[in-house]
C-alpha cells in the first residue's frame, strides 16, 4: 500500500522559487570582474533565471543538451546555474586554471552546445575557439558597454542582450528529479578526468543535508560567502543551501586574496565561509600580518585538503571563528563528513576535543562509510586500523559521464583513513601518496600537520622517496615564511616526541613554492616526478 502524499519532485527550480516567494528580499551580493560590487535579490534572481531560460531555449538549447561555463562565484554564473539546469538542460563548469589543452578535451568530451565565460577568460576563450569544434554558441558574460570591439570568436553574444531580448514569462518544467541536472569534471591528476552527472534529486538531497545543523549550519539569518569555486563541485553545494535556507549570498569574484576577502566579509557581514586551506593560508597572514578582526564571521568550512591543526588553532583561538573540517570529494557532491562534536564530547577536555574536531568528521545524514583492507575486508572502528575509505549513498556517482556503473554498492574514494569508536573518519593519505617505508605505512598528512605547526613554516609537503634500504622514506618539502630562518635540523629536531622515530622525514628540502593544481590542492605527483630520487642522489 503506497502512501498517501503528495509527489513533488526534488527539482533545482522548487529551490529558486522557494528562495523568490519566501525570500524574496534577500539579497546576492557579487564582486563583479568588471569591478564594483553588484546587488539583487533572490526576486531578482528568479526573474533573470527565467529570461536566461528562455534565451538558452532560443539559442535552441535542449532538455539534456550541456551548457559550459568559464567563470568566478558571481550572480550570472548563479543565473546560469538555476536556468540552465531549471529548463532540463545540463550546467557544466569548466575549471578555468586548468590547462588550455585539458579545457578543450573536456569541453569536447561533455559535447557543451554554448559556453558562457567571464570578461577574464576573454582571451583564453579566443585562444582555445578554434579548437572547440561542438561548441555552437559562444556568451561573454557581460553587458554592451564590456563587449570587446573586435575579437576572434565567430559571433560573440552578450550576456545582457539576450536577456534583455526575453521577457521571464516562463514556467519551469516539470522534469524527472532523476534528470541529470550539472556536470562536474574531477581533477584527476592522473589520466583523463572524469565526468560526474548529478541528478536534480542527489542535488536537492545534499543541499538538505548541507544545510543541516551538523553541517553547514545554514539559516536564514546567515550571510555566506564560498570561496571555494562555484566550478569546483558547484560551490559544495552553497549555491543551493543558500536558496534552500533563504541565506544572504556573498560571491567573491575573482577577488581571493586575503585584503579582498576580509574587505568584503566585513563589508556584507559574512557570519559562514568555506574554502580550501590553501586559501585560508593567503587570509589569515594578511589578517595577522596587519592585525585585523572579523567581526561577524561565526564559522568556516575548511575542506578539499587536509585543514592543519595551527591553522584551526589560528581560526579559534586567535580569531574566534569556528572551524568546520570537511571531507568530500567531486564523486559525492561533495559532502560526505564533517568534523562537528556529538553531545557526548563536549564534556571532553579540550585538549581531546581539539583532536576530535581536527579529523574530517562523522558521517552526514545520507552518506555510509567503511575502510577495508586491500582484500577488501572491512576494518574495526577503533581509530588505529587505516585502510582504503568506501562510501555509498544518495549523492555518491555510479560511474562517470560515458561510464556508468549502475550496479555500484561501494564506491572506493582513494584515499585511506581511520575510524574511531564515535565514528569520526580521519584521512591519513591518498592510497597513492601512501609512504611504504620497510613494509610499513606512513602517513604523510601528519607529518605535514607537524612542520605546519612550525612557527617558520608557511607551507609544507610530504612525499614518498626511492631509499636503497627501506625502498620508500618520507622527505619534506618546505616553504619558510617570509624572512623566517629555518634549518633543516633544526625542524627536525621540531619532531622529537611528537611521532615514531621511524616515522622522521629523512630529509628537508627547502623551496620558494610548491607547486598546486586547479583546486588549490598541492600536485604530490609533481612533486614526485621532481624529489622522487633525491635521498638517493644525497647518499
Ligand atoms: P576533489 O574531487 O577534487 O574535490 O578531491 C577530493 C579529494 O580531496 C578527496 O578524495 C581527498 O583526497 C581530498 N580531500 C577532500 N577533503 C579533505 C580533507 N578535509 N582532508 C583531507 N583530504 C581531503
Amino acid at each position: 500500500m503506497n502512501g498517501l502524499m503528495m509527489h513533488e519532485p526534488l527539482l533545482i527550480s522548487a529551490l529558486l522559487r522557494h528562495a523568490e516567494r519566501h525570500h524574496g528580499e534577500q539579497q546576492v551580493v557579487s564582486r563583479l570582474v568588471e569591478g564594483g560590487i553588484h546587488r539583487q535579490s533572490y526576486r531578482e534572481l528568479a526573474t533573470r533565471a527565467r529570461q536566461l531560460a528562455r534565451a538558452m531555449a532560443a539559442l535552441g538549447v535542449q532538455p539534456g543538451q550541456r551548457v559550459g561555463t568559464l567563470a568566478w562565484n558571481g550572480h550570472r554564473h548563479l543565473e546560469l546555474y538555476y536556468a540552465v539546469s531549471g529548463m532540463g538542460s545540463v550546467l557544466h563548469t569548466l575549471n578555468p586554471r586548468l590547462h588550455g589543452d585539458q579545457i578543450v578535451w573536456i569541453a569536447e568530451h561533455a559535447e557543451d552546445q554554448v559556453l558562457c565565460f567571464d570578461l577574464t577568460f576573454l582571451p583564453l576563450v579566443e585562444a582555445l575557439a578554434p579548437r572547440l569544434t561542438g561548441v555552437r554558441h559562444f556568451v561573454l558574460m557581460a553587458d554592451r558597454a564590456h563587449m570587446p570591439a573586435q575579437t576572434a570568436i565567430p559571433n560573440l553574444l552578450c550576456y545582457e542582450e539576450l536577456l534583455a531580448a526575453q521577457s521571464d514569462a516562463y514556467d519551469w518544467p516539470r522534469l524527472d528529479e532523476n534528470a541529470a541536472c550539472s556536470l562536474c569534471y574531477t581533477s584527476g591528476t592522473t589520466g583523463n578526468p572524469k565526468g560526474v552527472l548529478y541528478s536534480h534529486r542527489s542535488t536537492l538531497l545534499h543541499a538538505f543535508a548541507a544545510a543541516l545543523p551538523d553541517a553547514f549550519n545554514l539559516s536564514a539569518r546567515d550571510a555566506v560567502l564560498p570561496v571555494v569555486p562555484m566550478f569546483h563541485v558547484n560551490a559544495w553545494g552553497i549555491p543551493y543551501a543558500a536558496c534552500l535556507a533563504g541565506a544572504k549570498l556573498v560571491l567573491p569574484g575573482p577577488g581571493l586574496d586575503g585584503k579582498s576577502l576580509h574587505e568584503l566579509f566585513e563589508a556584507e557581514g559574512v557570519t559562514l565561509s568555506a574554502g580550501v586551506p590553501t586559501v585560508w593560508q593567503g587570509l589569515l597572514a594578511h589578517v595577522q600580518g596587519n592585525d585585523l578582526r572579523f567581526t561577524t564571521m561565526q564559522r568556516t568550512v575548511i575542506g578539499g585538503a587536509a585543514a592543519p591543526p595551527a591553522m584551526i588553532r589560528a581560526f579559534e583561538d586567535g580569531l574566534g571563528v569556528q572551524v568546520i573540517h570537511a571531507w568530500g570529494m567531486t564523486e559525492l557532491s561533495p559532502l560526505g563528513t564533517v568534523g562537528v562534536l556529538k553531545g557526548t564530547q563536549r564534556d571532553w577536555s579540550a585538549e581531546a576535543r581539539r583532536a576530535v574536531l581536527a579529523k574530517q568528521g562523522r558521517s552526514v545524514f545520507g552518506i555510509d562509510m567503511k575502510i577495508v583492507d586491500p582484500d577488501g575486508s572491512e576494518l574495526p572502528w577503533d581509530g588505529q586500523a587505516a585502510g582504503e575509505l568506501m562510501v555509498r549513498g544518495h549523492w555518491v556517482a555510479a560511474g562517470y559521464l560515458g561510464a556508468p556503473q549502475p550496479e555500484l554498492d561501494w564506491f572506493g574514494t582513494g584515499d585511506v583513513a581511520t575510524i574511531d569508536a564515535q565514528g569520526f573518519m580521519n584521512i591519513t593519505d591518498r592510497v597513492k601518496d601512501v609512504i611504504k617505508s620497510g613494509g610499513e605505512w606512513i602517513g604523510s598528512i601528519d607529518l605535514e600537520h607537524i612542520a605546519m605547526a612550525h612557527p617558520a613554516v608557511a607551507m609544507a609537503a610530504c612525499i614518498a622517496a626511492r631509499h636503497p634500504k627501506w625502498d620508500e622514506r618520507p622527505l619534506l618539502i618546505v616553504v619558510r615564511k617570509p624572512g623566517a630562518e629555518l634549518t633543516r635540523d633544526e625542524l627536525l629536531a621540531f619532531y622529537e616526541g611528537k611521532v615514531a622515530k621511524w616515522w622522521l622525514p629523512d630529509d628537508v628540502v627547502f623551496v620558494d613554492a610548491i607547486p598546486l593544481g586547479a583546486t588549490g590542492k598541492v600536485l604530490k605527483n609533481v612533486l614526485r616526478e621532481r624529489y622522487a630520487d633525491h635521498l638517493l642522489r644525497s647518499a
